[in-house]
């Protein structure tokens, strides 16, 4: 025999259970070491009454209770029949230990003290030696000894101080990843101080660093769907379940679980209620079956770590280190201690003793402390102090182990250095590596999920195809995928209302202005829900200026000749060209008047801001007049007649400012007027407004005998040609998209038209959609046609003095 075994042979080690494996593995060294290793609770246990589960099932009929059941079992465990106990409840426990004895559910193991008699009895790691001394005190030739460890000559004297725990955490794991690579068993490696707060994240940065860290927090059977599942159909059919119930879960573990514990106790008395609380409180201590890995940092659950043990201890806050036992729910301090059992100051002094013994070892190879988590504020043990141990705060490594936390860091760099020219001086190393080979490289564009059937009939109105071509994507959405909301807002409340009342006019007769406003109202409110106390407020205003829209149009209508209203009617137009494709839609108005010759104009109210740019139509875009141009030269009522203007009207002005030389009259006519093109012949013009000379109807319209039209009017005179190849680009347009739309082109390809038009500005899908900002069509600038025209237009009538 190796004679610096010899303390082992023949020994009885009391020892933490993380050292067992060190004595264990004496034996590969000498086969003929015949020690015996027991912990401290193991080798108290031997001189009190053993129990298992049986006993427990007696206890439990008695007191109701499973939590109690076990704290009377473990009472019951030391009590001693001959004492006499100051504490009554220890008394009153007498008989029930009696019968318990008598029954055979108490027994004593028969002269345990010779597990220790005429042995070396060494102890090893534990600092606080008088639990050892009060059982073994007593026995005969025995020798105790203690296997001593050496206090290193530089014990560790420096801790890391971090902001938050996902500092503290990246840090261990580098120096954890690190240790391993210089060559560090990940047998030796341990963790303490990670409490139930640090579980999960310990499961996630191990993804990041490679190296699996044990954790700990599982998940306790009571909270699993089976038991609960399991616990009803026990409780309504009773144990004859079992064994199918076992049959239909076939190697899982937790079912295994579950049917050991339900046979053990299928003799249970049948009450509910009673069961139900047995097997929950059983159930809240079992851990879930949980993966189990071969290669981890294990952790250390004690203070007392295996010899050559690399500790990283983490977390060093007030409270956790030393940690302060609570007193027992069921037995009192001065009850244990009667009983021989550790009192919660005992457990309280052990701990310190043995975090302070870990703290001067060379085993400790690291400490660490965090302000902050999760909303709590922490501060550092005072055994940092009282050891002499110096801050040092938030340590940068000049490495990273994580092959993803180095990414993101990379990430971060070239976003400092694309974004704000900031080039951090470890981006070029970062860069070397070749991690981030994907950087702003995303692909953003559009791969059909959907398809549309190329058979298939499709319909088309003006809205759509504005949606699909401001953003393909957007129509994609809203009218492939159908996942559009429509929750009307205020303003498009009050277009419904203006649009009702402005129907009611030419539809209803007599027409009452104030019948027609609560009219629309009420219908509104009871379509869409009642307004709002502050909405009901802004309506004082907005009736109003409904009522001048209203006189400004009886006002010019009255001059027409033999006017013929259409207004509001919806149509639905299939294609010549393309028997798939319908035309739908609903136009405002069509007027149809004159004398001689028959004429008509197209008028679309609009509550907004938007207005006809003829600018924007070979885009797809304002492309709703000439729509209803196409759709009005194909109806059969309109045949006889020829259009002379395109024109949208608005009906709540964006302009509420008046000019001081300017009448209110004046004003809220010239807001009404009504915007768009117009025939290029003046004869024509007059025919519809005989003020057309200086039009107090239509925007933008002065003529002169001697000059013709003023410059800023040519530009939206328009002959019959003119006229038709406006209806004709829209029809084009309509067969295009249909073309596109039907081939499945959905790019993710916004526009942007000067400042006039954005098509990510008010789209619904911005929250869900994602585009890059290279996605963007920006439309050729130049100058927005439609606010220099109302300046000049304004300026030249003034400078000729025209009135
Ligand atoms: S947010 Fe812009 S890019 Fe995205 S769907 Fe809407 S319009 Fe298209």
């Amino acid at each position: 025999m190796d004679s610096k075994f010899s303390l082992f042979h023949h020994a009885a080690i009391i020892a933490p259970r993380s050292r067992h494996d060190d004595f264990l593995a004496l034996k590969n060294q000498d086969p003929h070491l015949d020690f015996e290793l027991y912990t401290l609770e193991e080798m108290e246990d031997l001189f009190a009454y053993q129990y298992d589960e049986r006993a427990l099932e007696e206890v439990y009929k008695e007191v109701g209770d499973e939590e109690q059941a076990e704290a009377i079992l473990v009472a019951l465990s030391r009590l001693r029949n001959e004492k006499e106990y100051a504490s009554p409840k220890l008394e009153v426990l007498k008989p029930l230990q009696q019968r318990l004895l008598a029954e055979g559910l108490l027994y004593a193991i028969p002269n345990p003290e010779r597990s220790f008699e005429h042995h070396n009895v060494v102890i090893s790691g534990y600092q606080n030696t008088l639990r050892i001394s009060n059982v073994l005190g007593e026995l005969h030739n025995m020798a105790i000894c203690y296997d001593t460890e050496e206090i290193p000559a530089k014990p560790l004297r420096i801790y890391f101080e971090f902001a938050d725990i996902y500092d503290e955490l990246r840090d261990v794991f580098n120096r954890i990843a690190a240790d391993l690579a210089s060559g560090t068993s990940i047998d030796d490696i341990y963790l303490l101080g990670a409490d139930e707060s640090y579980q999960d994240l310990l499961e996630r940065f191990s993804l990041y660093y490679g190296c699996q860290v044990e954790t700990t927090a599982s998940a306790k059977l009571y909270d699993s769907a089976l038991y609960h599942s399991f616990r009803a159909d026990y409780l309504e059919k009773g144990p004859a379940i079992l064994s199918d119930f076992l049959a239909k879960h076939p190697g899982d573990k937790n079912a295994e679980a579950l049917y050991k514990l339900f046979a053990r106790f299928s003799d249970l008395p049948h009450d509910e209620k009673t069961l139900k609380s047995f097997f929950d409180e059983r159930l809240k201590h079992e851990t879930q079956d949980a993966p189990h890995y071969e290669r981890v940092v294990r952790q250390l659950h004690d203070y007392i770590p295996p010899k050559n043990a690399h500790v990283y201890a983490i977390n060093c806050s007030m409270g956790v280190f030393p940690p302060v036992a609570p007193e027992g729910d069921y037995l009192s301090d001065s009850e244990s201690a009667s009983l021989g059992l550790p009192t919660s100051e005992d457990l309280t002094q052990e701990w310190a003793a043995e975090v302070n013994a870990l703290f001067d070892s060379s085993a400790l190879v690291y400490v660490s402390y965090k302000k902050k988590a999760f909303g709590g504020l922490f501060f550092p043990s005072g055994i940092l102090e009282e050891k002499g141990f110096k801050a040092e705060l938030s340590p940068i490594l000049p490495y990273e182990y994580a092959q993803d936390g180095a990414k993101l860091f990379e990430a971060s760099l070239r976003d400092d250095e694309v974004n704000y020219l900031r080039v951090d001086k470890r981006l070029k190393a970062l860069k070397n590596r070749k991690l981030l080979l994907d950087y702003r490289n995303f692909d953003y564009t559009y791969h059909p999920f959907v398809s549309v059937n190329p058979d298939e009939p499709r319909s088309y109105s003006p809205t759509q195809l504005k949606k699909y071509y401001g953003c393909p994507y957007s129509y994609y959405l809203e009218r492939i995928l159908d996942i559009e909301e429509n929750a009307p807002n205020f303003s498009a409340r009050i277009g419904t209302i203006f649009h009702a009342v402005m129907q009611s006019l030419y539809q209803v007769s007599p027409f009452d202005f104030e019948t027609a406003w609560d009219k629309a109202v009420a219908e509104e409110s009871e379509k869409n829900g009642a307004f709002t106390p502050k909405e009901n407020a802004l309506f004082f205003r907005l009736k109003d200026e409904c009522s001048y829209v209203v006189a400004f149009y009886q006002n010019h209508d009255s001059l027409l000749f033999d006017p013929r209203y259409s207004t509001e009617k919806p149509f639905h137009l299939v294609s010549e060209d393309n028997p798939l494709v319908s035309f739908s839609g609903q136009y405002d108005k069509i007027v149809e008047f004159g004398k001689e010759h028959r004429y008509y104009i197209i008028v679309d109210y609009k509550t907004g801001g938007e207005r006809f740019s003829e600018e924007m139509l070979p885009y797809g875009l304002s492309m709703q007049l000439p729509y209803y141009a196409y759709y009005a030269s194909q109806e059969k009522d309109l045949q006889g007649a020829e259009l002379i203007g395109l024109f949208i009207g608005p009906v709540l002005s964006p302009t509420l400012v008046k000019k001081v030389k300017d009448s209110l009259e004046k004003f809220n006519s010239d807001k009404f007027r009504i915007e768009g093109v117009f025939a290029k012949d003046i004869s024509k013009l007059l025919v519809l407004d005989p003020s057309a000379y200086k039009s107090t109807l239509i925007k933008g319209l002065a003529y002169s005998e001697k000059k013709g039209f003023y410059p800023y009017s040519l530009k939206r005179a328009k002959s019959p040609e003119d006229f038709a190849a406006l209806a004709k680009s829209a029809k084009d347009l309509t067969l295009g998209a249909d073309q596109k739309i039907r081939s499945g082109d959905f790019t993710i390809a916004p526009v942007k038209f000067k400042a006039i038009f954005d098509a990510c500005a008010y789209c619904t899908f911005r929250d869900v959609c994602y585009r890059k900002d290279e996605a963007i069509r920006y439309l050729p600038d130049g100058k927005v046609e439609v606010d220099e025209d109302e300046t000049s237009a304004d300026e030249e009538e003034e400078s000729d003095g025209l009135e």
